[in-house]
């Protein structure tokens, strides 16, 4: 198992928001995770991160083998974890391409720059746009298409996006979701060794995203697990209510 989150409770300034929270992952599985607005889907993403403020109340996330329920954000990043954001900060002062070279697994110079370059076309980005400020004045796409850059570049194991297809426009979703399987190895005939947590609110990006597995997230409780095209299903039939009475798991 890449992931194993066993019975996790969450808190965020002394409110409990997940309880009994339970999620096995393993390579070349893409784990989707749907539920309505406000049911905790960020504050998992953000738990299993290790962001301060999500305080672990009980249970324990190991990866990779080993327990980081309490290690530090950078120390998952070195091990492998990779991330986009529903909403990343801008960072003024901060060239794109700069973030790009702290952030590249490439050790020689050269071959850095030619990767970074060649990664950033894949991404419809040239080399002015790669010169401007971390997501300042971006457009809502342009954001998640570098989100998706600075993880071509990192080359994380197991990667979690936040609600990559909300504000984007459907050209878009279709581009960021090419990118999506690249980076899961879904693209190759061979089994990946990577592993994603998909957190969609709409579930449209699954048209073109290979998921394997799908939970339900309702009032911080996975109500509902199954094979993706099933939930989907269901949740456009019955609405994310119906997951409630749902004994699929
Ligand atoms: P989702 O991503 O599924 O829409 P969130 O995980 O963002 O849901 O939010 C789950 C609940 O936690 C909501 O009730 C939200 O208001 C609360 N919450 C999230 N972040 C904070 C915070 N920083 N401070 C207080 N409450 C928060
Ligand atoms: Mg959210």
């Amino acid at each position: 198992m890449l992931l194993e989150i066993t019975d996790l409770a969450v808190e965020i300034k002394g409110k409990e928001i997940l309880k009994d929270v339970d999620l096995y992952i393993d390579k070349g599985e893409n784990h989707v995770l749907l539920g309505p607005n406000g049911a905790g889907k960020s504050t998992l993403f953000k738990s299993i991160l290790g962001l301060p403020n999500y305080k672990i109340t009980r249970g324990e996330i190991i990866y990779k083998g080993q327990n980081i329920t309490d290690m530090p954000t950078d120390e998952r990043i070195s091990k492998g974890l990779g991330v986009t954001f529903q909403n990343p900060p801008s960072i003024r002062g901060v060239k794109l391409e700069n973030l790009l070279n702290i952030i590249s697994k490439e050790e020689k110079e050269e071959v850095k720059e030619l990767e970074i370059n060649e990664l950033g076309k894949t991404m419809n980005f040239d080399k002015s746009f790669l010169e401007r400020d971390v997501n300042v004045g971006f457009s809502g796409g342009e954001v998640k298409r570098s989100e998706l850059l600075q993880l071509l570049v990192q080359k994380p194991d197991f990667i979690m996006f936040d609600e990559p297809d909300s504000g984007v426009d459907i050209e878009n979703v279709e581009l960021i979701s090419k990118e999506i399987n690249k980076l899961l190895e879904n693209d190759k005939k061979e089994k990946s060794t990577k592993a994603g947590l998909l957190i969609t609110h709409l579930g449209y990006i699954l048209n073109f995203v290979n998921a394997t597995h799908a939970h339900v997230l309702l009032n911080g409780r996975i109500a509902c697990s199954g094979k993706p095209n099933e939930i989907i299903d269901d949740v456009r039939k019955q609405g994310f209510g119906g997951c409630a009475t749902c004994n699929q798991k």
